[in-house]
């Protein structure tokens, strides 16, 4: 076999909600050269609570990384090439371990988790809509969505983390921290780290000091001291300390979003991607400046790309169900056997006539930020059959992100002229076809799915001390594109989106 003649590669670690990867890129084409991938198990305990088990997530990084060097082998290709590695990751989700044993002391509190939902709205109820400090200082709503109350919860409902705490053991950290600190020796001097855009997500993060916040840890009962340490998302953040990589440096780190946004190469004000995963976020980079949204949008750390480079802003439309309810037509209602057949039945009917499907699992995020709201599926005759049904689940997501891109939009002042698109659901070329004739705008998506994973690559591979990827924008160049022209006329799509409308409203306000 040919033997690959290859400069300096570079890994990413991709550790999203439903799966985990490791992928590998040349930073002279940015291909991908080989990966591995790993599904993750998604636990319900209990109505509305979603949790993951932090071992699983830790052992499938460790077994996608193994897998992925063994594939690189077959292909000749010499692994010691690989010279730095980034981390992308699920945001909020929200773990705290002890650092004498390295075990967690609880189930991953997955972001979708709903059972923070009371003591959000008693923290909404106890402070002045005029003076939001917490809006002001964070960019975010008082949501479920967020760490600060994830972790609020575990410190008040169990033993092991108060005791942990009282003991000076505990550590905090979203999925970024947990991997973070294991892979660079855990127990045995792990380096304990987030990056800003994963602590922007926290609600404890000052977004324009980027520091921890005090007043917002004492307004969420979060002592200081279990925190990780603030770092930017290219930097050289310690070495791998096991397994066929041992010794890489770990240099890239940005919650998956702000991943995607770099991997999609909108390093400029006005650019914007929206990633199709499990949920569904639209990100518009707003420069160097942070804009306040007035319809519903998050104000969130886009990147900071080195040390002493400076720190980017973004607007963020936030859809907690996308992805997930494909998911769970296969998983909880069973009419699909893979998430790629959901197609073929949406197919078969090519409408979903009066069927309107809003699947508010998790409550509302973005521009509605109703956590009392359920999922409905509505306009339902004896005609309706599954195909239909699934047509709707598809349709769905295509209102939704409507919804934020005219949030966004408004916000904005500027309307988008077109959509760049990823995450997994984007392999559905239906999907792609209708979310095109909803917004009436082109769809374009890049020929190499994975953004997300490409942009913690770049991260990584710009690194002080690195430096094997040019950040450059005149060696940056958009790769292949698809694009999904709008077919069907503005004023069809238009009456389908105001009736979508109407059943959002019946599902809100559902739990109170
Ligand atoms: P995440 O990063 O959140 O883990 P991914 O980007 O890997 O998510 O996308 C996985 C999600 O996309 C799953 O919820 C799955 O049901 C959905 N999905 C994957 N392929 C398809 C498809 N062909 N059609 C519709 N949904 C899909």
């Amino acid at each position: 076999a040919e033997k690959a003649v290859l400069g300096p590669l570079v890994g990413a670690i991709d550790q999203g909600t439903s799966s985990t990867r490791f992928l590998v890129f040349n930073p002279k084409t940015a291909d991908l050269l080989n990966y591995h991938q790993v599904q993750i198990k998604q636990e319900f305990p209990k109505e509305g609570w979603v949790e993951e088990d932090p071992k699983e997530i830790l052992e499938s990084v460790y077994d996608c990384i193994e897998k992925t060097c063994e594939k690189l082998g077959q292909q000749s290709i010499d692994v010691s090439n690989i010279k730095a590695i980034g981390v992308t990751n699920q945001r909020e989700t929200t773990i705290v371990w002890d650092k004498v044993t390295g075990e967690p002391l609880y189930n991953a509190v997955v972001w979708l988790d709903l059972r923070t939902q009371s003591t959000v709205e008693s923290l909404n109820k106890s402070i002045s809509v005029s003076n939001n400090f917490v809006k002001t200082k964070t960019g975010l709503p008082i949501s479920t969505y967020f760490s600060a109350v994830k972790l609020h919860w575990l410190i008040n409902n169990v033993r092991k983390v108060q005791k942990a705490i009282e003991d000076g053991r505990a550590l905090f950290g979203t999925v970024d921290s947990w991997l973070i600190w294991n892979m660079t020796g855990g127990v045995q001097g792990g380096v304990h780290c987030t990056d800003v855009t994963n602590a922007s997500r926290t609600m404890l993060f000052n977004i324009h000091s980027l520091q921890w916040d005090e007043e917002l840890c004492n307004f969420f009962g979060i002592p200081m001291s279990i925190l990780p340490r603030i770092r930017s998302s290219s930097e050289i953040y310690g070495l791998m300390k096991t397994g066929a990589l041992e010794g890489v440096p770990i240099s890239g780190c940005l919650g998956d979003q702000s991943a995607a946004l770099v991997g999609q190469l909108c390093l400029q004000d006005g650019q914007a991607k929206n990633t199709y995963g499990t949920g569904c976020f639209l990100l518009c980079n707003t420069g160097q400046k942070c804009v306040t949204s007035e319809h519903g949008l998050l104000t969130t750390v886009a990147y900071k790309l080195g040390r002493e480079e400076p720190v980017y802003y973004a607007l963020e439309g936030s859809v907690a169900i996308a992805g997930a309810v494909v998911s769970w037509l296969k998983d909880n209602i069973q009419i699909i056997k893979a998430s790629k057949e959901i197609e073929n039945l949406a197919e078969k009917v090519g409408t979903s006539y009066g069927c309107y499907f809003v699947p508010a699992f998790s409550g509302l995020y973005a521009p509605y930020w109703d956590p009392s709201a359920r999922g409905i599926i509505c306009g339902l005759t004896q005609f309706t059959n599954k195909c239909h049904i699934a047509f709707a689940a598809l349709e769905a997501v295509c209102f939704q992100a409507r919804e934020i891109l005219d949030a966004m939009n408004r916000d904005c002042g500027i309307p988008l002229t077109h959509l760049q698109v990823d995450g997994g659901m984007t392999e559905n070329k239906i999907l792609m076809q209708l979310q095109a004739d909803i917004l009436c705008i082109p769809v374009v998506k890049p020929a190499m799915p994975e953004t997300t994973a490409l942009g913690a690559a770049m991260a990584a591979g710009a690194a002080e001390g690195v430096s094997v990827w040019s950040l450059d924008p005149k060696d940056l160049s958009l790769v292949q594109m698809e694009k999904f022209e709008p077919q069907i006329n503005a004023e069809e799509s238009e009456v389908r989106y105001s009736t979508w409308k109407q059943a959002v409203m019946k599902s809100m306000g559902w739990v109170m």
